[in-house]
């Protein structure tokens, strides 16, 4: 990312520039991490939707596993 500062270009990375030293990182320049609740809410949702959606799977797979196995032991 570029910095606000001196204008050079930084790793995405990099906190602090590596030519002038300037902070990077600030809410205006990212726009990204200006509200680190509402980017972890976000997070966390995902998180939750993709844990959610792991455990459906493995719940249809036991289902079908048992069904598998009721269906062959009668
Ligand atoms: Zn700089």
């Amino acid at each position: 990312m570029r910095c606000p500062k001196c204008g050079t270009d930084n790793p995405d990375s990099k906190i602090l520039c590596r030519e002038c030293g300037a902070r990077l990182r600030t809410a205006a320049a990212t726009g990204k991490g200006a509200l680190p609740a509402r980017e972890t809410g976000a997070e966390l949702r995902r998180r939750v939707s993709y844990d959610l959606s792991r455990v459906v799977w493995v719940i249809a797979v036991v289902i079908a596993v048992g069904l598998g196995l009721g269906t062959l032991v009668k």
